[in-house]
This record gives structure tokens, sequence and C-alpha cells, in this order.
């Protein structure tokens, strides 16, 4: 028996499911291993569960939504955030710190009463999650291995250093020499750090590191004339719902 594998959603853009059939071949050669028996975007194929690996995709910004993905979670073996909108809240959350009502007036106008919505939370803050995919959106190689790891009965692991040592690794020229803000000090690895080696700053789309030293990234801010009110805006692109900016 192939483990039944199923990928829901909740508040997003899906285009962290996107990147899966972007696999092409390699989701064929996935498919030899797996059963995906539920996936609205990609397959016609629906199962009530019981589900061996559930990919979950969004992040809850309904209060019915929290009760559903409870239901989710008692039929998953396994539940796995699948990018950062699940993973730690995500763009959905830059709404958090603003009115809630103002929000959903900008947004529905006069059906704004028809759209009850709460503030933006990850998966993590109704049920456990056992494992996350990172990222906005998802590396799908990341992805792949991930998959493989459980399928192998393995644990899988994220790299636990900061998008610095990624970024020195690749020579980089640190960006604030060019006066941007950049969040590698404090965001988790793993993506190559892909916006430093492209000329841009890092905004987090990874989630924080473990223990992220605060104080040093705070000593790296102070020595480009920068304290955290200064960018706390640039915080909250991905962490509107972490402490960390509280
Ligand atoms: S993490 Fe980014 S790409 Fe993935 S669903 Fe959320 S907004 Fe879309
Ligand atoms: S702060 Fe950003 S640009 Fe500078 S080394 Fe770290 S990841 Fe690279
Ligand atoms: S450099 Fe930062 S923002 Fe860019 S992909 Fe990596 S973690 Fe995400």
């Amino acid at each position: 028996m192939k483990p039944k594998v199923a990928i829901f959603e909740f508040g997003c853009c899906e285009g962290c499911q996107l990147q899966i059939p972007n696999l092409e071949e390699k989701l064929l050669e996935l498919l030899e291993h797996i059963e995906l028996v539920s996936w609205r975007e990609g397959s016609s194929a629906h199962s009530e569960g019981p589900y061996d690996i559930t990919f979950v995709e969004g992040s809850i910004t309904r209060e019915e939504e929290k009760d559903r993905l409870r239901q989710i979670r008692e039929k998953s073996r396994i539940l796995i955030a699948l990018g950062a909108c699940a993973h730690i809240g995500g763009v959905n959350a830059i709404k958090n710190s603003m009115d809630q009502e103002e929000v959903r007036r900008y947004v529905y106008g006069d059906k704004a009463e028809w759209f009850p919505s709460i503030p933006a939370m990850p998966l993590s803050a109704v049920v456990p999650v056992d494992y996350v995919v990172p990222g906005c959106p998802i590396d799908k190689e990341e992805f792949l291995e991930i998959t493989k790891a459980l399928l192998m009965g393995k644990t899988p692991v994220l790299p636990n250093y900061p998008v610095c040592v990624e970024c020195k690794r690749a020579e980089n020229i640190c960006v604030y020499e060019k006066g941007l803000v950049c969040l590698g000090p404090i965001t988790r690895a793993g993506c190559n750090a892909r916006c430093p080696t492209f000329g841009n700053r890092c905004i987090g789309c990874r989630g924080l590191i473990d223990n992220p030293s605060i104080n040093a990234h705070k000593e790296v801010m102070a020595r480009y004339g920068l304290c955290a009110e200064d960018i706390i805006n640039k915080y909250r692109m991905f962490w509107g719902y972490a402490e960390v900016i509280k």
C-alpha cells in the first residue's frame, strides 16, 4: 500500500502548491511512491481520509477555518505546514497590526459584513504541526527532499543557521553596504541566500531560526545607524504574527 497523501489550503495565493506540478518529471517519479488522495488544485481525487501525510497551505483567517483544520489534523498521521502563510502567518498577517474592521472594509467595500475574518495566524496556533516546508513560495526541491525523508521514515531536518551563512559562502557583498535592511541575520537558511545573491535584501520568508540572536541583529543595524523601530514594517512583511516584533 502506498502512503496516502493529501493537500489542503486555507487563506493564501496557492503559489506554494503550484511549485508541486513544477516538479514535472520528478512529480511523476514521486507518484510511483505515494497515492495522492485529495488535492483540489491538482487532482479530481477526493478522500475524506484518513491520510498518512497531509500538506496544509495558507493561514487561518476565519473562525470556522479552525474547526476544518482540527478535522484535517484528526485524520492526518503527519501534518506539514506548506509555505510561509501556513508556517508563520506570512503576508496575510500584515493586517494583524491594523484595525480589522477597516481592513475588511478596504478589501470588501460595502459587502464587508459578508466576509467575517480574524487576525491571520499560522496553523500551529490552532493544531500541532509536525514539520514545515518554509518559504514564499516553497522551494520545490526542498518539498521533494522533505517528502522523501518522510517516506523513508526519517525526520526531515531544516538548516538552523541564518541566511547570512549561505550569503557569505556565496561571497556576496552585504546589502547593508548598499543602504538596504536585510533580515538575513535572523532568518532560517536553506534558500542559498537567494535574494541577497541577486542584490536584494532578505525579507524573512523562511521564518526565524531557533533562538535568533536578536542582539546580534541589533548590533548589525546599529553599525549602519538603524534601530529595530526604524524597520519594524519590514519585519511585518512575514512576521506579523511573531512575538519578535510585538
Ligand atoms: S507562502 Fe507565499 S506563495 Fe505560498 S501560499 Fe503564501 S503567499 Fe502564496
Ligand atoms: S545581512 Fe543579508 S546581505 Fe548581509 S550577509 Fe546577511 S544575508 Fe547577506
Ligand atoms: S533570502 Fe530571505 S526572503 Fe529571500 S528566499 Fe531566502 S529566506 Fe526568503
